[in-house]
């Protein structure tokens, strides 16, 4: 046996090294010794092979293979395992030949939710890699899928109960073939983004972080938000101004950022405005909640300063979080985060950022002067209840082109003629019905009841 080999050679040597000559023939005379020494070479020996092996295979490793790590806080982490997610699904469906994924049996849920307009909304799964060990092949070559969770340390606030966990995935592969992942990710950067194509996405925060919420919703086009004749335009050419004014900021040194104020009462189109917006412009929207448990100064300052790059900020109510200033503590009011705080996280914009706010209220007057001052709000504008130029726009929108054949074009025109000329007379009393009521109540009645019912409207406010 060569292990023996090894060892009778060896425990002469260190024999004689110790304990001198005569200790040497006490041992070589002694079979338990002979035996003992036997053993410890084969351990020896067992551990040299051990040893070896796993240098070998760490040479082995580091010379043939190459590894990719992924963490949960970059994008391409999404991107990745929804490129996953589509190529297991569409290899589910294709034969077996040219299915590249090998089924995996750690699977994880990913639900997303669709909110529409109409407040309907629709539950989708997808079933993603889990944690654990996965393998594909991709372009002929294998590649080793590890998804791993650190649970002891959570990305986000815990104490706002929407902490994640670190999580990694660590893609390998040959060495020869190191060049097939930034294609890969390419693939997969493409495809996460076709999805949101055409779409508004909207983010929320994490703990610290801003996450895509749900799944992207259809763009709703800027014209179907119906406002006073002029405002729509007016906000759309301010802020297309501002964009286009980057380097002129720079060059002044002037923090790049502009802060929007829409007011006005309930369901006059704010929220639905601003969303239109963003979308025409190919911004996603960040949807700020002042009031959200756990939100504290220091987090408001950090997500305020890392929203998303082509993002609005939305804080909606913002009256809401903060009515006067001095009333904040006695309203027992229950966010952690401070009047002072809001004010410097809103003024803090490192230089060359971009950063744009829009924040809605109905109740204007109960802001704090020091929140609407210039370089905080920097246009402020009202949105009212249906004037009546809006409500026959709306009437229009609704009917025009509709299914009803029995209403022409004609009639129409009367029909919407009629309804501006009941809220404008109403108005004269005082008496105002909101965009959003008009849009329900369009939504429950032909051309003809509309207008004939129209009066229930302001019977019911
Ligand atoms: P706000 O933010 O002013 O409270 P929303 O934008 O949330 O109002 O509107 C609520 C609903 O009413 C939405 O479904 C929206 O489509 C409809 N709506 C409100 N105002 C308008 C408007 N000016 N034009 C078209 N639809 C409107």
């Amino acid at each position: 046996m060569p292990a023996g080999a090894v060892s009778s050679q060896m425990a002469p040597a260190s024999a004689v090294a110790s304990s001198g000559s005569s200790l040497l023939s006490l041992a070589g005379d002694n079979p338990y010794f002979q035996a003992g020494f036997g053993l410890l070479g084969v351990g020896a020996a067992m551990t040299l092979a051990r040893t070896g092996s796993i240098w070998g295979a760490t040479v082995l490793r580091r010379r043939m293979l190459v590894s990719l790590e992924i963490d949960n806080r970059d994008r391409a982490y999404d991107w990745f395992l929804g490129w996953m997610a589509h190529r297991s699904s569409s290899a589910a469906k294709s034969t077996a030949r040219s299915a590249p994924w090998i089924r995996s049996h750690e699977l994880s849920v990913e639900t997303m939710i669709e909110r529409r307009p109409n407040g309907s909304s629709s539950v989708f799964f997808q079933l993603v890699a889990g944690p654990g060990t996965h393998w594909f092949k991709y372009k002929g070559a294998w590649m080793q899928v590890k998804r791993e969770r650190e649970t002891r340390s959570m990305m986000g606030g815990q104490q706002t109960g929407m902490a994640v966990p670190w999580e990694t995935v660590t893609l390998t592969t040959l060495s020869r073939d190191r060049k097939l992942f930034p294609e890969l990710l390419a693939e997969a950067r493409d495809l996460g983004m076709r999805g949101q194509e055409g779409n508004l996405v909207i983010h929320t925060a994490w703990g610290i972080e801003w996450r895509p919420f749900g799944k992207p919703r259809r763009k709703r086009p800027l014209q179907s938000v119906v406002l006073e004749p002029g405002m729509g335009e007016k906000i759309e050419q301010d802020i297309k101004a501002f964009l286009a004014r980057r380097q002129w900021y720079a060059d002044r040194g002037i923090p790049y950022r502009r802060g929007y104020l829409l007011h006005g009462p309930p369901g006059s189109g704010k929220t639905s405005f601003i969303q239109a917006l963003a979308g025409s412009l190919s911004y996603d929207i960040c949807l700020l909640n002042l009031s959200e448990r756990g939100l504290a100064d220091d987090k408001l300052n950090h997500l305020l300063s890392n929203a998303p790059e082509r993002s609005f900020v939305l804080i909606e109510d913002v009256d809401a979080a903060f009515n006067k200033r001095a009333q904040t503590t006695a309203d027992g009011y229950q966010s952690s985060v401070t009047f002072s705080g809001f004010l410097n996280a809103l003024d803090g914009v490192a230089s060359g950022e971009e950063r744009i706010v829009f924040m809605t209220t109905n109740h204007v007057e109960q802001l704090d002067p020091a929140l609407i001052r210039p370089g905080r709000v920097d246009f402020s504008g009202l949105i009212d209840n249906a004037s009546p130029l809006q409500a026959r726009t709306l009437f229009h929108r609704f009917y025009s082109g509709g299914a009803d054949a029995e209403v022409d074009a004609d009639e129409l025109e009367v029909l919407a003629h009629n309804l501006q000329e009941i809220v404008e007379g109403r108005m004269k009393n005082g008496e105002r019905v909101s965009m959003a009521a008009l849009q329900g109540h369009f939504i429950r009645n032909q051309p003809r009841e509309a207008v004939t019912r129209s009066l229930e409207l302001f019977k019911c406010r």
